[in-house]
């Protein structure tokens, strides 16, 4: 009763009549609040008939959007809008830890009703999983943010520039010029981009191309070797996810896609796949680097044996190839459009592939044509970035490929980083800003429109 007198007295003294009604009975009860704050909704990883509306943090006045947006999954099989902020899908078995979910949803509570920035990070159980070049980057400067868990660089702090975000929204936030820097260099010169966090799932079994051809958009036909862009279609013909679909034997084929979308593209394809095809996480059995921008090619040519020449090996295309020591899967494509190639290796040859290839280029450091001159004079380094269409953008560091090389950062000039934004509400019109959340949701439902990927030579 103490502590609701803070309350009610003043309410009081705004509506009198509460002087004459009374209290009649107090309740003090939980809220529930999910890992990241937010409602958790849809059909239950998993499971064929069993669906999950609950965390709703902000109250029961956004039960009329949300019960409409439940129906609709129930009979239709699809919210009729967007919710992928609120999906189940987002969670994993990771968020489901016990002491994690503590840690998350404290600080979701204790942050819900603060001003909320474009592209901020939580802090609460960060740390979880991180790539092999973790350390290698936290020492370049890493400002990192978290997706799934995976601890990945936002952007890359200067010498002299403190590592942490400093938000606005009245002007740029402080990592909007280093970040035009990487995407700079990405255009100019090269870059390495650590993709290691993208979910990957194994295909296999007789009949895996037919059965991922009845739901790919894109054509998968003919021999291994290929790398195919593709969306995965519903019988609507609506998107279900967007994904890159590696066909690296008979009848067995990989499957990329981002960090946060591991569970609900992989639960898709299951739910497709005939008996005797399976589909299988191998997310952490590779670390994935994306070496990409003009002079990719040149650079990689000088750790790899095998031929890089666009006649021998063409957008599109992935096959093993030697790089250092190690033999690890190619594949001609990447997200920037530049020149690039993925490289995924073997988690246990990791070590020994940055720091044979590392050792390359600190032999070659003459001949290393792809770093040009940065904007500090005499200065010679290549950029980790993240996909810009992941909003990960990362890192900068000598194109060694890693360790023997010392670390460097980027100066700063100017660019756009897109913000990504979250529904969020402020703590006066809390109820009916969630209200208006969901109703947005259903005007603004996604394009399905994307740029065919250019073939750069
Ligand atoms: C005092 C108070 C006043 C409020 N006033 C308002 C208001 O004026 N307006 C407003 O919009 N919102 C208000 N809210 C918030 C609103 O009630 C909650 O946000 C809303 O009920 C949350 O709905 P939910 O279904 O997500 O969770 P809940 O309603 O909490 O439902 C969760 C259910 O799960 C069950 N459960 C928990 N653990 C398990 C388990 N292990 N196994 C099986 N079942 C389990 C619980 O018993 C419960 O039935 C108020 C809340 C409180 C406590």
């Amino acid at each position: 009763m103490d502590r609701l007198e803070l309350f009610a007295t003043p309410a009081a003294g705004r509506l009198p009549v509460l002087n004459e009604t009374g209290i009649q009975t107090v309740i003090n009860g939980p809220i529930p609040v999910s890992a990241d704050g937010e409602p958790i909704m849809g059909l239950a990883p998993g499971l064929d008939n069993f669906y999950v509306a609950c965390g709703f943090t902000a109250g029961i006045a956004a039960s009329g959007g949300a019960g409409l947006a439940m129906s609709n999954m129930i009979l239709h099989g699809d919210a009729g809008m967007d919710l992928w902020p609120f999906d189940v899908r987002r969670f994993g078995a990771l968020h489901a830890q016990p002491r994690y979910l503590e840690d998350r949803a404290i600080e979701a509570y204790g942050s819900y009703y603060k001003i909320h920035w474009p592209a901020e990070e939580t802090q609460a159980g960060r740390g979880l999983r991180r790539s092999p070049v973790h350390e290698h980057v936290a020492k370049a400067g890493a400002v990192f943010g978290s997706r799934a868990g995976w601890e990945r660089p936002n952007w890359f702090a200067p010498n002299g520039i403190g590592p942490r975000d400093v938000p606005s929204f009245e002007s740029k936030p402080n990592w909007f010029s280093h970040v035009a820097e990487e995407h700079r260099a990405i255009r100019e010169r090269a870059a390495l981009i650590d993709q290691t966090s993208f979910s990957k799932f194994e295909i296999s079994g007789k009949g895996a191309e037919a059965a991922m051809q009845r739901i790919a958009a894109n054509e998968l036909g003919g021999p291994p070797g290929k790398a195919i862009y593709t969306q995965l279609c519903n019988e609507k013909g609506g998107i279900e996810a967007d994904v890159t679909l590696l066909h690296v034997d008979e009848d067995r084929f990989m499957l990329v896609t981002g960090a946060a979308f591991g569970l609900r593209d992989s639960g898709w394809v299951a739910r497709h796949l005939p008996e005797g095809v399976a589909i299988r996480d191998v997310t952490n059995a590779f670390g994935v680097l994306n070496i990409c921008g003009p002079r990719s090619r040149e650079i990689l040519q000088s750790v790899s044996d095998g031929d890089l020449s666009n006649a021998a090996f063409p957008f599109l295309t992935a096959r093993r190839t030697g790089v250092g020591h190690a033999e690890v899967l190619a594949v001609r494509i990447g997200y920037v459009g530049e020149l690039g190639y993925e490289l995924y290796v073997p988690q246990e040859m990791r070590r020994m592939f940055t720091r044979r290839c590392g050792g390359r280029g600190n032999r070659s450091e003459s001949q290393m044509p792809a770093i040009a001159p940065s904007t500090r004079a005499g200065s010679r380094r290549a950029i980790f970035t993240g996909p810009p269409r992941f909003r990960q953008t990362q890192i900068l560091m000598k194109l060694g490929l890693a360790s023997a090389w010392p670390w460097k950062r980027a100066s700063s000039s100017a660019a756009k980083r897109l913000p990504q934004s979250r529904p969020r509400v402020f703590p006066a019109n809390f109820v009916l800003s969630r209200s208006m959340d969901l109703r947005r949701s259903m005007a603004a439902r996604p394009s399905c429109t994307r740029a065919k990927l250019p073939d750069m030579h």
